[in-house]
Parts: structure tokens; C-alpha cells; sequence
């Protein structure tokens, strides 16, 4: 039998307490019907999430065993009784998905009766418990007060305050961490190869999101991306409004067709402005981006301190405004809009 939480499988760094309980839960053949994770993105809580579906369904006595045939058709998206919801995977006509309706959790109603197809027990991933409309997650605590027998529901939400407090009560909370700098600088040098100076760079951008480091040390693609996107957004200080527009515009394009990763983009917004303000104050070892110290000092320079207080309030304002039905465009125009005009000739390198 399986020490409780030994299984590797299991592991997520920076998350082993919710993990080893889990395995606890496991190996005692203890399940709940409802689980909900919450916690920043990128911090584990869908690889758990999915490790749970493994564990559950695994055909071996050392669940989650990563190799069985249910296991691996889990990991492949085709086992029949695994199913995730969210906003990304099932897009409409218009590609504006900005929550899930109760049509969806109707449909998971009338799957939830049939008995398992091939596993042992049916696991739901709703990742997004915070974009249940009102009717949906209504319509969904009818089926958490009376869940229907072998089914598992697995909710993940940003902030445990985002979901509705009578589905939150019908679950099992597990809260997931962010990792300090130093311990995650050691385990990408450690256990994932990264060189020494790479990961403290990394475990600062990350801003203690493992599973964003490990992307972005393993991804070459996904490490350039961002890095192409934070000099956009660098460069936003030093241009002139059409820019700022332009940068506007693609934002909200993007917001129709993944809203957490507008989110997370302003919040990289706000991380920039606060490093420029940091570099205002001479405050250089508490800035994020330590990669661009030369461009953040210089461009530090055009701003007065209350200009960047200013910005950064209004990011943050324009955030709370897009969790409304508040035109995205306009929010976003607004938002860049609120910095003031830079000097002009200078350039981000
Ligand atoms: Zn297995």
C-alpha cells in the first residue's frame, strides 16, 4: 500500500501541504464530492486538480501511477470521465467568453447521473469558479447539496472571497501558496537545471508562481513571448498616444478570448510602473524586472512619483471596471490615457 504523499506524482513544489493531504485523502480511500482550490494562477492548482482525476480513477495500487491506461488518457484530455470547464477551451461564435453560464452546468447536470464510462468516478474541473454567472453557480450548489454518487467536483478560483459563499461552503478548501524567491531560485537550479543567475531572475519574475518558472525556464517560446510583451509595455511609458491606443486595442481583443490573461497582463503593467517608481527612490534591489534596471532607471527619470502613483491606481481601476460588462476598449484607452505624455526622443532598449 502507498505511504501516504510519498508518490512523486503527486508533487508540487511549493504546494506539498495540500498535496500530502490530498494523498492522505486518497490513500485512505477518502474522496470528497467537492473540492475547491484556490490561490494565484500558475501555482499548481489544475495539475493538482488533474493529479486528483489520475489518483482517483488509477488502475495501480500506487495512485496516481502516471502509466496505467487511465492515467495516461487523463494526461492525453481523452479519458470520458474527465472533464474540464473553463473559459479558454470552449469559445463561442464571437470568441467573447467571459463567464460560465448555466447551459454549461446544466450539461454537466446530465452527465453527472450516468454512471462513470470507463473509470471509476466522474471529476469536473470547473477552472474559473469566480466566472460562474449568478444562474450557474446556483444551478451548481443544487448539484453540490445533492451530488450525485462517484461524482467529484473540482473548483479553482484566483481568491477564495471570488466565489459564491454558499458553493465555497459545500467544498473542500485547499489554498495554494506562492513560493518565497530564494527556496524556488533553489529548486529551478536544483531539481529543474536551470544556471544560478537564470533562476533568481526567473523566481523573481515569476513573483512566486512555480509553474510559471518552470514554463519559462523549460519554454523557449513562452519565455520570449513575455519577455516581446514586457518590452510592449516598457516602451508604453516612452510613447505617444497612438501607440498607447494600438496597445489599448490589441488588449482588448485579447481580453474577448482569454480575460485572465488581461488580468495578469495588467498586473504586469502595475509591477512595471512600480519598478519605475522604485527606481525613482533609488530603490533598486526591491525591483521585479532586474533585467531591465538600465531602461527602468532611465525611463524612471521622465516621471515625478505622483504621476506613476496616478497610473498605477488607474491600471488597478481599470481591472475592477473590466470584471464589469464595461467595454474593454474604452477601459483599457482610459487607463493609458491617465499617464501622462513623456518627453519625446527616447528610446527603450
Ligand atoms: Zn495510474
Amino acid at each position: 500500500m502507498l505511504k501516504a504523499g510519498s508518490n512523486l506524482l503527486w508533487t508540487v513544489f511549493g504546494q506539498e501541504e495540500v498535496t500530502s493531504q490530498l494523498a492522505v485523502g486518497i490513500d485512505k480511500g477518502l474522496t470528497h464530492h467537492a473540492y475547491l482550490f484556490t490561490g494565484p494562477s500558475r501555482t499548481g492548482k489544475k495539475l493538482t486538480a488533474y493529479n486528483l482525476a489520475r489518483a482517483i480513477n488509477c488502475e495501480s495500487s500506487q495512485a496516481p501511477c502516471g502509466e496505467c491506461v487511465s492515467c495516461e488518457r487523463i494526461t492525453g484530455g481523452k479519458h470520458a470521465d474527465v472533464q474540464l470547464i473553463d473559459l479558454v477551451t470552449r469559445q463561442d461564435e464571437t470568441g467573447a467568453r467571459t463567464a460560465i453560464v448555466v447551459e454549461e452546468i446544466e450539461a454537466i447536470q446530465r452527465a453527472a447521473i450516468l454512471p462513470p464510462f470507463e473509470g471509476r468516478s466522474r471529476v469536473f474541473i470547473i477552472d474559473g469558479a469566480e466566472f460562474l454567472t449568478a444562474g450557474a453557480a446556483n444551478r451548481l450548489l443544487k448539484t453540490l447539496e445533492e451530488p450525485p454518487p462517484g461524482v467529484v467536483f473540482v473548483l479553482l478560483a484566483a481568491s477564495f472571497e471570488q466565489v459564491l459563499p454558499t458553493v465555497a461552503s459545500r467544498c473542500r478548501h485547499f489554498e495554494f501558496k506562492l513560493s518565497s524567491n530564494d527556496s524556488l531560485a533553489a529548486y529551478l537550479v536544483q531539481v529543474a537545471g536551470a544556471g544560478i543567475e537564470e533562476a533568481c531572475l526567473l523566481a523573481r519574475l515569476s513573483r512566486g508562481r512555480t509553474g510559471w518558472a518552470i514554463e519559462a525556464l523549460k519554454d523557449g517560446q513562452f519565455r520570449e513571448d513575455y519577455f516581446k510583451r514586457r518590452d510592449n509595455m516598457l516602451a508604453l511609458f516612452v510613447a505617444g498616444y497612438e501607440e498607447r491606443f494600438s496597445w489599448a486595442g490589441s488588449l482588448a481583443m485579447r481580453f474577448g478570448k482569454n480575460r485572465p490573461d488581461v488580468h495578469d497582463e495588467l498586473l504586469e503593467l502595475r509591477i512595471i510602473a512600480r519598478d519605475l517608481l522604485l527606481a525613482g527612490f533609488g530603490q533598486e534591489d526591491y525591483i521585479t524586472n532586474q533585467d531591465k534596471l538600465e531602461s527602468i532607471n532611465r525611463i524612471s527619470s521622465l516621471y515625478k512619483p505622483g504621476e506613476l502613483v496616478d497610473f498605477i491606481k488607474a491600471i488597478q481601476a481599470a481591472g475592477e471596471q473590466l470584471s464589469s460588462n464595461v467595454n474593454p476598449r474604452l477601459v483599457l484607452e482610459n487607463a493609458v490615457l491617465s499617464l501622462k505624455a513623456p518627453a519625446t526622443g527616447i528610446m527603450v532598449k
